[in-house]
């Protein structure tokens, strides 16, 4: 006679893990715990500790739920509503791109390189397409003096953000601004001037999303990927705009696409009005950012 499973929080996630490994789904493991976790409602630690508890039927229903969504590539990060980034939490939905481990090299370089400028007392930052707000709140929370101003086309997407601000206790010094890059400043009475401008713009040429993996290609915003037809127009229009943004000798960086650094350096080049741009590698030696100085 065959025994019957008993599903316990270490069979569930045994039984999904493979399940998940069986039909490609990356990280199958990880996947499971914090599916289960997010069901049960506990840290992924506690799973260890109770490997022999039962969870309650609805439970068990509600993780069933998820991990078919799972199968059909649905971000854990938009199932559970969350991710982390930079050492912090952050609440995601379909409405933002899910914060990348590879955006950090972008935090990390605009934090030293404000950390240099002495003569920045109380930095100015600009933010376009703040999305979830990873970059914004994160340079808050790391640049206490900071200012941030963030503007994003996208209504949800800035309803997240502020989320995310207030609850990473940085709202009042990150202000959210609906518009398309630069066009909630120009609304203002007195033109704002940054001494730094970030960006993680859009930058998949249209063509090329069709083949991106289904996480990304079904589930996240068209409207956080489409770079147009070459990848580039955003940072066509961000360093055409950014020169009546900045300060004298304010600084703008850009994450890039993995062989887009050249190009949007030969863009900022060839624009007249900025120092020789330089490129940052991220930790796996991949071409991540370019940043210039305003001349
Ligand atoms: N700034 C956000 C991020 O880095 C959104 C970027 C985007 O939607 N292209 O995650």
């Amino acid at each position: 006679m065959q025994s019957k499973t008993i599903w316990s929080i270490g069979t569930l996630l045994q039984w999904t893990s493979d399940f998940f490994a069986g039909h490609q789904i990356d990280e199958p493991r990880l996947s499971a715990e914090l599916l289960l976790s997010h069901v049960l409602n506990c840290s992924r630690m506690e799973l260890y500790t109770h490997f022999e508890k039962v969870p309650g039927p609805a439970e068990i229903q509600k993780f069933r739920e998820l991990v078919k969504k799972r199968r059909e590539h649905t971000p854990v990060a938009y199932l559970i509503g969350k991710n982390w980034f930079f050492s912090m939490e952050f609440a995601v939905s379909p409405d933002v791109l899910i914060p990348r481990p590879d955006t950090e090299t972008l935090v990390e370089t605009a934090i030293r390189f404000v950390r240099l400028a002495t003569t920045w007392e109380k930095p100015e930052i600009l933010d376009l397409g703040v999305g979830s707000g990873c970059i914004s709140i994160a340079l808050a929370k790391h640049l206490v003096e900071a200012q941030i101003v963030a503007t994003d086309i996208s209504d949800t997407a800035l309803a997240v953000a502020e989320a995310n601000a207030r609850n990473a206790g940085v709202l009042d010094r990150v202000r959210l601004e609906r518009g398309d890059l630069y066009e909630a400043l120009g609304r203002m009475l007195v033109r704002p001037r940054f001494h730094l401008i970030v960006s993680n713009p859009p930058y998949i040429p249209t063509g090329r999303i069709a083949a991106l993996m289904p996480e990304v290609k079904d589930h996240e915003p068209r409207l956080a990927l489409d770079g147009g037809e070459t990848g580039l127009t955003f940072y066509h229009r961000i360093v055409a705009g950014a020169p009546e943004y900045l300060l004298p000798t304010g600084m703008l960086l850009v994450e890039t696409g993995f062989d887009q650094a050249a190009s949007v350096s030969a863009l900022l080049s060839a624009s007249g009005k900025f120092s020789e741009p330089r490129i940052i590698r991220d930790a796996a030696g991949h071409q991540r950012c370019v940043m210039a100085t305003l001349l």
